[in-house]
């Protein structure tokens, strides 16, 4: 199962679920992790970061992508990250022999790349991000490169049906899920558009980067006619029971969120007053 890192969904997998393996989606750690080295680039002695913050975000991808389940490597591929960065790709680890993915790099590569200094405040400050303890830790639960983005695709299909900002009653809002259900289910794996224009190229503000997102097919939303059809269909054939009406509900709605009753009025107007008074 794969979520984001919410602390309380962690402590109800660790102490109810224990046989499910539990994983959490590399885009929300990416996301964070992206925030914090941001931050730290846009600092004057930590400047040489920056040309490297795309290749250390892939490298979290290629790390949880490229070591199947096994929660060891995934870490000791990550951290690996240390040493590319200052232009090492052989090195030596825990008394054996490792180097990098990538081919062999040409001399003028080799010369070309901003390779960061062995000691330099940039280098010291990476390594402190790349080695952070709870960085580590969820790292051990992203080594299946699962993902939560088809979960948050139907809970943006949900706000097309139910908006938070509206209130519903108990049906409504159940009929709108099911509803919301439906069309997730009909538009799920939609292929990416053939010909022009299979991307939009987007600004992002925190890389400071463009980037290019994939365009998909247009979503389809012919269900809802087959749907009326269906109804109207079932209702002339007389199949159709009449809709049972819902026993009332009480509504157990708050009056509003104030945690103490509200003062009289003529006092909180004389206090507006107050305020404009010349002491
Ligand atoms: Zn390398």
């Amino acid at each position: 199962m794969a979520t984001d890192r919410s602390p309380s969904i962690r402590k109800l997998m660790r102490e109810s679920y224990g046989n499910i393996r539990h994983e959490y989606d590399p885009w929300h750690v990416n996301k964070s992790l992206k925030k914090k080295l941001v931050s730290v680039s846009n600092k004057k002695n930590y400047r040489e970061l920056r040309p490297w913050l795309r290749s250390i975000s892939n490298h979290l991808y290629w790390a949880c992508s490229s070591s199947h389940g096994d929660e060891q490597e995934c870490v000791r591929r990550w951290t690996s990250v240390l040493h590319h960065i200052r232009g090492i790709h052989r090195w030596e680890e825990n008394g054996r022999e490792y180097q990098c993915a990538h081919p062999p790099l040409s001399e003028e590569d080799q010369e070309k790349k901003r390779w960061l200094e062995h000691d330099s405040p940039a280098f010291r400050a990476l390594k402190e991000l790349v080695e952070e303890k709870t960085l580590l830790r969820d790292l051990r639960q992203m080594a299946l490169f699962e993902h939560t983005g088809s979960l948050e695709v139907f809970h943006n299909v949900t706000l097309k049906y139910a908006p938070k900002r509206l209130h519903f009653t108990y049906d409504s809002m159940r009929a709108r899920t099911e509803l919301a259900v439906i069309d997730h289910n009909i538009n799920i794996g939609r292929e990416q558009l053939e010909g022009k224009p299979q991307y939009k190229y987007m600004y992002t503000k925190t890389t400071q980067q463009w980037v290019a997102k994939p365009v998909y097919e247009p979503t389809s939303q012919d269900f809802r006619k087959d749907l009326m059809e269906d109804v109207l269909k079932l209702r002339e054939e007389k199949s159709l029971e009449p809709w049972p009406r819902p026993p009332p509900r009480p509504r157990r709605l708050l009056q509003n969120i104030a945690p103490v009753p509200r003062p009289d009025p003529s006092e909180l107007v004389a206090q507006r007053l107050s305020r404009f008074k010349q002491l």
